[in-house]
Order: C-alpha cells, then sequence, then structure tokens
C-alpha cells in the first residue's frame, strides 16, 4: 500500500480529501503547496487539519507541498506542518544539494519529527492541464544522483523523477491516454537509497502502473489535477442546475461529493481496496 497526497487550495477541497478518507477507512495525506498555502493562509489550514484531526478517528498528516525557499518552510514547520517538500529541484545539481541540506537542518531544529522530502529531476511545475509534454520528462532519475543526493542533505523522503509528470493532457483528462511509469527505475532507486519514495504528478497515471510502483518501493502518492478536474466540472454543473441559487452551503456539497469520489477511488487503489475489474471504471472518468 501507499500512502495518498492530495492537494487542497479551499474548504470544499479539503472536506472532500478527509470525507474520502472517513469512509474508505484509512490514512491520508493533505497537500498544500505555496500557492494553495497562501490562498487557505498557511495556519489557517494547519487550524482546520487540527480541528478535523479532533474529530475523526483516521490519521490525517499534513504536508507543506513544493516549498522553494527556507523562510516558508521554515513557516510550515512552525504552522506544525508534519511533513515538508523541499523543492530546490530547478537548480543545479550542487545548488539543490546545499539548498536542501540548510532548509532539513532549519525544520528539524524547529521540529526533529517533521519528515523532510527532496526532489531532483523534472516533474514539472504545474497541476493543470497541458498542452504537450516537455521533452524534459525522458530525464529520468539515476540510482548513482538518488544516492548521492540522500547522503548528502539527510532527507527522509526522495521525490524521484520516474515517468511521472505534474498536471493532465487534455487526452488525459478523459482517460483516453495514461501516463506510464519506469518501475524498472524506481526499484533500482529503492534498492540504492532504502528510504521512502514520493511519487509526484500521480494524476491522469495508468492504475497497473501505480500498483507495479508500489510494488516496486513507492511510498506515497500525489494527486492533484484530478480533484482540480473535478471541482471545476462539479461546480459547473451545480450552478447551471440552480441558475437562480445563491447559498453557498447548496451550490457547493455536489462539489464535495465529486471530489470525494475522486479521492475514494485513489485511495481504494493505493491501499489494495480495489478490485481489478472496478480500477478502470473507478478512474476512468
Ligand atoms: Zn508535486
Amino acid at each position: 500500500m501507499a500512502l495518498g497526497h492530495f492537494n487542497v487550495a479551499d474548504l470544499v477541497l479539503l472536506k472532500a480529501v478527509v470525507a474520502a478518507a472517513v469512509e474508505v477507512r484509512v490514512p491520508v495525506m493533505v497537500g498544500a503547496s505555496e500557492g494553495e498555502r497562501d490562498f487557505f493562509g498557511t495556519y489557517e489550514l494547519a487550524a482546520v487539519v487540527e480541528a478535523m484531526r479532533a474529530e475523526q478517528d483516521v490519521p490525517i498528516f499534513l504536508n507543506a507541498d513544493h516549498t522553494h525557499s527556507l523562510a516558508k518552510a521554515v513557516e510550515a514547520a512552525r504552522a506544525g506542518f508534519d511533513a515538508v517538500v523541499i523543492d530546490f529541484s530547478a537548480l543545479p545539481f550542487d545548488q539543490n544539494v546545499a539548498h536542501t541540506k540548510e532548509t532539513v537542518e532549519a525544520v528539524k531544529a524547529i521540529n526533529p519529527a517533521i519528515l523532510a522530502e527532496g526532489e531532483i529531476g523534472h516533474i514539472g511545475t504545474g497541476s493543470e492541464i497541458h498542452e504537450s509534454v516537455s521533452n524534459e520528462f525522458r530525464n529520468l532519475t539515476t540510482p548513482e544522483e538518488a544516492r548521492q543526493f540522500v547522503d548528502s542533505t539527510a532527507i527522509d523522503v526522495l521525490a524521484p523523477a520516474v515517468g511521472n509528470m505534474h498536471g493532465m493532457l487534455e487526452s488525459m483528462v478523459d482517460g483516453k491516454t495514461k501516463k506510464h511509469l519506469n518501475i524498472e527505475r524506481i526499484g533500482q532507486i529503492k534498492k540504492t537509497v532504502g528510504i521512502f519514495l514520493t511519487l509526484h504528478g500521480g494524476s491522469g497515471t495508468d492504475d497497473e502502473d501505480f500498483l507495479r510502483a508500489i510494488a516496486a518501493g513507492i511510498n506515497i502518492i500525489h494527486i492533484n489535477t484530478e480533484l482540480r478536474v473535478a471541482w471545476r466540472r462539479s461546480l459547473e454543473r451545480s450552478l447551471a442546475s440552480q441558475p437562480n441559487e445563491v447559498v453557498p452551503y447548496k451550490i457547493l456539497p455536489p462539489v464535495v461529493e465529486s471530489v470525494k469520489q475522486v479521492v475514494s477511488s485513489r485511495l481504494k487503489l493505493f491501499n489494495g481496496q480495489l478490485k481489478s475489474d472496478e480500477m478502470h471504471v473507478a478512474t476512468g472518468r
């Protein structure tokens, strides 16, 4: 099994993610990137998640996704986040190492139990709909650079580039095409570094590839764009079906329900609760 990580930018998405975890009865990781934290509020998100933990009986972890500066990482650690993705992957390798190491030390000084994740290789930036795939996605993380990076930064979790990418292509939104992963490379990296591995950019990935990736050593899987697509489509449907409605708590519950269904089907798959005949039905929207 792998821990499902789902990004939230507002309370609708957060409610949906937590409701899905409660329904499937598995732990979940709530994630918020710098942009999502700016919109929700870093301390506000931590406080709402803390309130939800008190009410629910499933573990809810909170991750500061894709953090590009020491200051933002420190802020998340102070706010009580359980994990932080330290992302200097756009920098040359040596600078990525130096900034990541410094940031790991800073967040561990605030909370020694915080999980520090580092990233090498190119997996793109935006969890949105892209027109084409950049050629850079062909540059996979090598086991050797993974080992060097892990050894010199003291990270707890590594995010490698193994055929994954952030966002989805138009053809993936309706399930016409799927992302495929380099399972062999995942296995080689796992064998070499022996620490937790996160798969970023999971939206639109083939179900069988997810299962093989988990078997090869992936521990955490990030899904964002699939939630955003469900959020937008269901919001449009809800608004269109009640054109004169202005009451938010009448417009938004169908949106929570639609996003929750996406999260539930992913959680079931990641936790080995989906039968093979359900797989394409659940995700082939
Ligand atoms: Zn990511």
